[in-house]
């Protein structure tokens, strides 16, 4: 797709009013006051048999001394991962329905066995491939579980909307620690705290026979001393500036937060002009990170703002490196390095070298 023709259509999508709106439209909590689960294991192990063998060979293990990295000691490491196994049973049934549709239940049954994934269907090694899943495949695989699905839901859905879309990569690349902003060490760190991302997460409906709620993304990330807490973020489409729907959306935060979720609201229409900042706020909101004020040296308060120096036309951040910083001769009889200014550009308007 063309860059600047794809940067024009998002910009005309986008209301004037909405223009200067903030991107974090709302947060229950955060990395303040947050919510916290216990991940402690349950008081007695799944296969106490196992068990048993595995802890006295550990203790003939550590009775020997070993140094650090060397292959007894890996083994004991190896041992201790089987102990943990042998406590918690089996959760692998579990993981596999985790791996096709992400739910309440399934999460709290894994949160109280001690045991949450790490692994997700949208977990992908290579950049630029991760998309949600569609809110029809997540209906599918919820039926077949056995919620209440109206058949219409089916068919709707089939896509997910251009700023879902746009704010699930962003979220992808930062949760993968695989964006290339200068981030501080401290946030790194912190980023490495997040145990997994998914989308289209199922929180069952409170009215019985009505269909589940589907949150956009569902962030599990560590929290101290053994504790986890549950993000959801929502995408908000324009729709849900009115009033009838911002009543309909505090019920059900208040709700998702009687169950144990933490709640954030992001501009939909700022995802689809700059998800990577987007997804910063959200993060510097949830985690307390410091560093994304500098990473993005390009963030003006308004989406008209986004313009290219060079081009005159719109532009949008549709991956990490696509506004580019550049430098320019301001006046006439400008000549020395000194002289030229900063400005942001689209990436193939950045002159050479
Ligand atoms: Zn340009």
């Amino acid at each position: 797709m063309d860059e600047i023709e794809n940067a024009r259509r998002a910009h005309l999508s986008i209301p004037g009013p909405l223009a200067d709106s903030p991107l974090l439209l709302n947060a229950t909590h955060s990395y303040q006051n947050p919510i916290l689960h216990k991940t402690e294991l349950s008081s007695t192990p799944a296969n106490p048999e196992v068990f048993a063998k595995l802890q006295a060979m550990i203790r003939d293990r550590e009775a020997e001394s070993h140094e650090p990295d060397s292959m007894g000691s890996i083994s004991l490491a190896q041992m201790k991962m089987q102990a943990t196994k042998a406590w918690v049973g089996s959760v692998e049934q579990e993981h596999d329905m985790w791996y096709r549709v992400r739910h309440h239940d399934l999460l709290q049954s894994l949160l109280a066995r001690g045991s949450l994934p790490f692994h997700w269907p949208e977990r992908v090694e290579n950049p630029g491939l991760s998309e949600p899943q569609t809110l029809s495949s997540a209906y599918k695989e919820a039926r077949d579980l056995g919620f209440a699905i109206p058949e219409q839901f089916l068919e709707a859905g089939e896509r997910s909307s251009y700023g879902e879309k746009e704010a699930f990569y962003a979220a992808t690349e930062f949760a993968e620690n695989r964006c290339t902003f200068d981030l501080s060490d401290i946030d790194h760190a912190k980023m490495r705290e997040v145990r997994q991302l998914s989308s289209s997460f199922l929180i069952p409906n409170w009215r019985p026979g009505a269909a589940p709620f589907v949150a956009d993304q569902l962030w599990i990330v560590q929290g101290p001393e053994e504790t986890v807490r549950f993000l959801v973020l929502e995408i908000d489409g324009e729709h849900h500036m009115n009033q009838r729907n911002q009543k309909r959306d505090e019920q059900r935060d208040a709700y998702f937060i009687d169950l144990g979720y933490e709640v954030y609201r992001v501009a939909g229409w700022w995802a689809r002009i700059d998800p990577f900042r987007v997804i910063g706020d959200f993060l510097s909101q949830a985690l307390g990170m410091t560093s994304f004020k500098s990473a993005f040296d390009f963030a003006p308060g308004n989406i008209r703002e986004y313009v290219c120096f060079a081009c005159n036309k719109p532009m949008v951040r549709w991956d990490d490196n696509w506004i580019s910083a550049d430098y320019r001769y301001l006046h006439e009889g400008d000549l020395s390095e000194e002289d030229s200014e900063r400005v942001f550009v689209h990436r193939q308007c950045q002159c050479e070298g």
